[in-house]
């Protein structure tokens, strides 16, 4: 018997959607499909300086020519921020928060002096404000105090996982010092609020299900099963993304997009007519490399 199932694709409006993501929305529509389950979309557009106006609309018509069609209302963050509020102040009465005065330049010196040199990205909040603020500081942004040890969990794609969030990340930032939501928290109340049980995404996105798991497991959130496609990269290796100019979808062929998509997920064309043949024909495929991957323990 199939088990509950909804699923969700949460892009966020800083451009129209390219190859790389439409990998990531074509596994997680085939997923909700493959579990006759229910497939949400959510706009994630907290962060308002990169927002680019008119992405949305854009997003869910492309989608739509895709033949992805949302089980559901959207959802728009930008519109949820008193949800944000109310998981924060649960957070700040378990004493699960504290705020931090830190620059970025700041905490790159501290580091430095602790560990030597560490690449960009991987440098972890040394933890300078835990104890509480020093003289004359104020407080910029919000941080969350991450319990020691690892977090395992099993990917339905990659396998089993370990990450300890309080050696890698350290403390991380739920609220930014711009007063905008960060994205850790707003995936994870949405996530919880929208009833979302399997989450399907890119792998860029694999070393944030540490953290998110720790913040739902902290809210008392029930914690959705993961599952990371591969990066689409582009011929030098970067992958693609609208920051690196990822060129937009070109819909005038949307089966062959999806047909792309679906090659980059590593499976063979489908021999599929239109749109409607291609996710009827995708879909037990997709069924036939899960139970495989079960067949691996990865289930
Ligand atoms: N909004 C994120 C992005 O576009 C995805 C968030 C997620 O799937 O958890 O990269």
């Amino acid at each position: 018997m199939l088990l509950p199932y909804t699923g969700r694709f949460a892009p966020s409006p800083s451009g129209p959607l390219h190859l790389g993501s439409a990998v990531a929305a074509v596994a997680s529509y085939v997923d909700a499909r493959a579990h006759a389950g229910r497939w949400l979309v959510r706009i994630e557009d907290l962060d308002t300086p990169r927002v680019v106006p008119g992405a949305t609309d854009i997003i869910l018509q492309q989608l739509r020519t895709l033949g992805m069609f949302a089980d559901g209302e959207i959802l728009h963050q930008s519109r949820r921020l008193s949800a944000y509020q109310a998981a924060f102040d649960q957070l700040l009465s378990l004493n699960y928060v504290y705020p931090c005065s830190c620059t970025r330049r700041e905490i790159a010196d501290s580091v430095l002096r602790l560990q030597g040199e560490l690449p960009e990205g991987e440098r972890p909040y040394p933890g300078t404000c835990r104890q509480g603020l020093s003289e004359g500081r104020q407080g910029l942004s919000w941080r969350l105090r991450v319990p020691e040890g690892s977090v395992s969990f099993k990917d339905r794609w990659l396998g089993p996982m370990s990450q300890d969030v309080s050696q890698t990340v350290g403390d991380f930032v739920i609220k930014r010092a711009d007063g905008i939501w960060a994205y850790q928290l707003a995936v994870v109340v949405d996530d919880a609020a929208q009833g979302v049980t399997d989450i399907v995404r890119g792998e860029d996105l694999l070393s944030s299900t540490a953290r998110q798991q720790q913040l739902a497991a902290m809210l008392d959130y029930p914690v959705p099963r993961v599952l990371h496609v591969p990066l689409v990269t582009d011929l030098s290796g970067l992958k693609l993304s609208k920051q690196n100019n990822a060129t937009a979808l070109d819909l005038a062929q949307p089966l062959e997009i999806l047909q792309k998509s679906w090659e980059l997920l590593g499976f063979e064309r489908l021999k599929a007519t239109n749109i409607e043949d291609f996710w009827a024909r995708a879909t037990p495929v997709w069924v036939q490399r899960l139970s495989r991957a079960n067949l691996h323990g990865i289930n």
